[in-house]
Parts: C-alpha cells; sequence; structure tokens
C-alpha cells in the first residue's frame, strides 16, 4: 500500500492530524495498534471549556461539565471553589478518538485499527513502515511521509538520546492509574460538578489524587504521581485503594461498581528540546512531550501539535509536487527545498505551548518530587490558604492557564521551594 502521510497512533494528536490532513485532500492513511476505540481509554480527560471551542470538539464527546473545584488536604482539610458557569468538561476520552477518526474517514482518510507499526527505514524519499496484524500478519507500507503519534511509547522516534549537557533530554515519568465506578445517584450528585483533588502525603505521596464526574451516575476515581527511583514508593493499586476508603462510606462502596480500570504513564522532558524529526519522520503530541505533568494533562497540548504541524506539511507536499512538476518542465528555475517549511516546526510548537507551558514542567517536578514529607504538606497549606481569596476561574487560570506571575510574590516562591 502506497499513500502521501502514514500517521501512527489513533489518539488526540494523531487522529487530529490525520483529520487536518484528509480534509486538505491529502491521501492519508491512520494505523492504531487497538482493534476497537473503546479500549483502554486510559485518559481523565479533564478539559478548560475553552479548549472544546478551540478544537470545535462537538457535544457527544463530553461525558459532564464543571462548575468549580474542591480540594482536599493536607490532612482532613476540605477548600471549595464555586462559579456560577460552567468552568470546563470531562471528556469520554473513547468518544474523542472516535469522533475525531470517524470524521477523519468521512473526509477519505484510511484508518487501519489493530495494527501495531513495528519499525521504519527511509529508502530515497520514500518510507517503508512494517506493520503486524492481530494474527501475526506483516507488510509493508510506502508513504512520503510517517508520523509518530504513538504518544508517551515514542515507538517510532525512540527516547531521546543523552547529550553532552546531562539531563538536557531528561525524561520524567508519572504514572496514574484510575478506575471508572458507577455510584448510588446520590453520592453521584456529590461530585457531579467539580473536579475534586486530593492533596498531601496523607492522600497521595509525590503525587495526587483526583475525582472527576463523568455521565450520571458515574465517577473516575485515580491516583497518579511522579516516578522516583530513590523513594520506595507504594503500589498505586493500595493507594488507590485507601483514597476509595477515605472518600466514600462503607455503604457507598459496597454499592460501587466498577466499569473499567486503566491507567497509563505520562513522560515528558521538561525543557522540550530533543529533536521532533528524523529525516521523513515527524513526531507529535506526547511523542515530543507535550504531555504537561503539573496537571498531568496533555489532550489540548496533542491537539495543538497537529494544529501546528498540519499547515507546515500541507506547505512541504505542495513543494515537492511543484518542484517535482518543475523537474519535468526544462528550463524552469531550481526547485525549492520540499523539507523546508517542516524546519520551524520545533519552534512554531515552543511558541504555541508558550513561555508559561515550559516553567510549569520544572514546578511539576519540584512540586510533585518533593511532595513526600510534613514540611513539603506545611508549604502546600501555605499556598493553598493564599488561594482561598480567589475565585474558580482564578484556579483555572493557574491549573490549566499556568498563570503563576498573577500570584507572583505568593506562589512563585512556594512553587519554587523558596517557602
Ligand atoms: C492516567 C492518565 C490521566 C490523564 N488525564 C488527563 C486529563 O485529565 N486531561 C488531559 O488533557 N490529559 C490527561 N492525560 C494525558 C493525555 O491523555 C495525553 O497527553 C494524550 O492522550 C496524548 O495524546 P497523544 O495522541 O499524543 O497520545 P496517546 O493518546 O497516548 O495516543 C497514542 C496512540 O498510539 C497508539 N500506539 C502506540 N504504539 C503504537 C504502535 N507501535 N503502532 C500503532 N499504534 C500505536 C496507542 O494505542 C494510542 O492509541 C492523562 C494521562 C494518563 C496516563
Amino acid at each position: 500500500m502506497r499513500c502521501s502521510v502514514l500517521v501512527v497512533g489513533a489518539g488526540p494528536a494523531g487522529a487530529e492530524l490525520t483529520r487536518l490532513l484528509a480534509l486538505a485532500g491529502v491521501d492519508v492513511v491512520l494505523v492504531e495498534r487497538l482493534p476497537d476505540l473503546k479500549r483502554a481509554a486510559f485518559s481523565s480527560a479533564a478539559l478548560p471549556l475553552e479548549a472544546l471551542d478551540r478544537f470545535g470538539l462537538p457535544k457527544s464527546v463530553v461525558a459532564a461539565r464543571w462548575t468549580g473545584w474542591d480540594l482536599l488536604g493536607p490532612g482532613d482539610q476540605h477548600r471549595r471553589w464555586d462559579s456560577a458557569t460552567t468552568q470546563g468538561v470531562v471528556l469520554d476520552f473513547a468518544a474523542l478518538r472516535r469522533w475525531l477518526v470517524a470524521e477523519a474517514e468521512a473526509w477519505g482518510a484510511r484508518v487501519l485499527l489493530g495494527q501495531r507499526a513495528l519499525g521504519w527505514e527511509q529508502r530515497g524519499a520514500a518510507v517503508h513502515t512494517t506493520i503486524q496484524a492481530i494474527d501475526g500478519r506483516r507488510r509493508c507500507l510506502v508513504s512520503d511521509w510517517l508520523i509518530d503519534a504513538t504518544g508517551q511509547q515514542r515507538a517510532l522516534l525512540g527516547d531521546p538520546a543523552p547529550t553532552m549537557r546531562p539531563g538536557a533530554h531528561e525524561l520524567v515519568s508519572g504514572v496514574g492509574l484510575e478506575w471508572l465506578v458507577s455510584v448510588p445517584q446520590d453520592c453521584w450528585q456529590r461530585w457531579s460538578d467539580r473536579l475534586a483533588f486530593a492533596l498531601g502525603i496523607d492522600w497521595v505521596s509525590q503525587g495526587y489524587g483526583w475525582v472527576f464526574p463523568m455521565q450520571a451516575p458515574r465517577l473516575k476515581i485515580g491516583v497518579c504521581r511522579l516516578l522516583d527511583p530513590s523513594q520506595r514508593q507504594p503500589p498505586l493499586g493500595l493507594v488507590l485503594q485507601r483514597l476509595l476508603e477515605r472518600l466514600f462510606e462503607p455503604q457507598q462502596r459496597r454499592q460501587m461498581a466498577v466499569l473499567d480500570r486503566h491507567g497509563g504513564l505520562i513522560r515528558s522532558t521538561i525543557h522540550r528540546r530533543e529533536p521532533h524529526r528524523r529525516g521523513r519522520l515527524i513526531a507529535i503530541g506526547d511523542a515530543v512531550s507535550t504531555a504537561n505533568l503539573l496537571g498531568g494533562e496533555g489532550i489540548r497540548h496533542a491537539l495543538t501539535s497537529s494544529r501546528v504541524l498540519a499547515p507546515l506539511l500541507l506547505d512541504a507536499l505542495a513543494q515537492a509536487s511543484t518542484s517535482q512538476a518543475g523537474r519535468r518542465a526544462a528550463g524552469s528555475s531550481p526547485p525549492r527545498d520540499p523539507d523546508g517549511p517542516l524546519k520551524a516546526y520545533p519552534a512554531l510548537l515552543r511558541r504555541a505551548l508558550g513561555w508559561r507551558w515550559s516553567i510549569s514542567g520544572r514546578l511539576a517536578r519540584r512540586t510533585w518530587l518533593d511532595l513526600r514529607d510534613r514540611r513539603a504538606d506545611a508549604r502546600l497549606e501555605r499556598l493553598l490558604t493564599s488561594l482561598e481569596q480567589q475565585r474558580a476561574e482564578d484556579l483555572g487560570a493557574l491549573l490549566f492557564g499556568y498563570r503563576f506571575e498573577r500570584y507572583g510574590a505568593r506562589t512563585l516562591p512556594y512553587l519554587l521551594g523558596w517557602r
């Protein structure tokens, strides 16, 4: 099989890029190892409302809306922030992937599910990719460009190689575990309109727990933490069990039905300076560290990477066909470099993510890795106390907009560990 662009991975990044390319009339193939996109819906998928508008996501992918925040901890403390208006949504992650893929197919993309990309090789200007079906059969796909959208696995691009500067490309990893549960209606009601986080070492050391609403009467309950080889970290399953025991009455737990258990890794470099490309292979989304470790959040950043790359790739494809025509027409001016437009991709993506993104990565490492003793709890408590006078909207600007400078004197010193 031959195509112009082969995209590997039908997460938000890969499915969105495929959709954009198909919309522009490009011959694009999307390969995904999952045989069914309903499976492995690992993401909690909380987003601020503006992302829904920015990426034109339909109502059908929204599982719940939220208007406020509950911050539990440290210890038994409980703080609430409410707003009269919707602040954000929790997506049905499986529905998001399925919608994006259906749109791509409707615009003419070919989608191959249940196919894993094993490896690739560039021969001249063509890329040969080996894919394997579930029954073990292998075949080769030939394309002009290959896109690694395999998320934190970086299945084709590979992890960034160490550089002369120690730590420059160091991957910081977080691991999350989440249950999708069904609960009695009155229990669901208590969590139905807010994002709730459990913070502090009594809840989750070096991480945090959460309860997010889904369609009634469902909730997503999860825990995550940064990986720290220097510490003995208890199994996440145990941490989640303790969270459940503390948040839900025995009666509620007995009536709780676990509908799905899932989880996964988030891995990003802090500075995002790793190569985004090898020859005709280009990576997007988590494969180039767009996931933000502070809030364990990456869907909108993965979508952003596709929005940045799509016009550059279209430009490169257009230049390649112009130079091909040029070569055929004798005496025409020398062709432009078809790879030219793509050179700007890493810088344009960095600009689109913004300078705050990079600061928040550094703060994430500091905040979560240090959260393992009473002193860290006390620092966290001082920060939360200082936020009590803020509105729910301001909390959103801090946690999703990374607008730390608005709290300069109060937040930055805490986050940098000076208090
Ligand atoms: C527990 C957890 C909770 C999260 N919660 C949130 C949240 O609340 N909000 C938020 O915005 N983000 C959240 N994230 C992060 C977010 O889900 C990711 O940043 C986002 O999904 C990245 O999108 P992506 O398309 O780059 O990669 P992915 O979504 O990881 O997609 C990669 C795709 O590639 C496929 N694939 C991998 N290897 C191959 C191969 N060799 N061949 C073929 N296919 C392959 C995979 O099956 C997958 O479908 C969470 C992540 C985790 C782990």
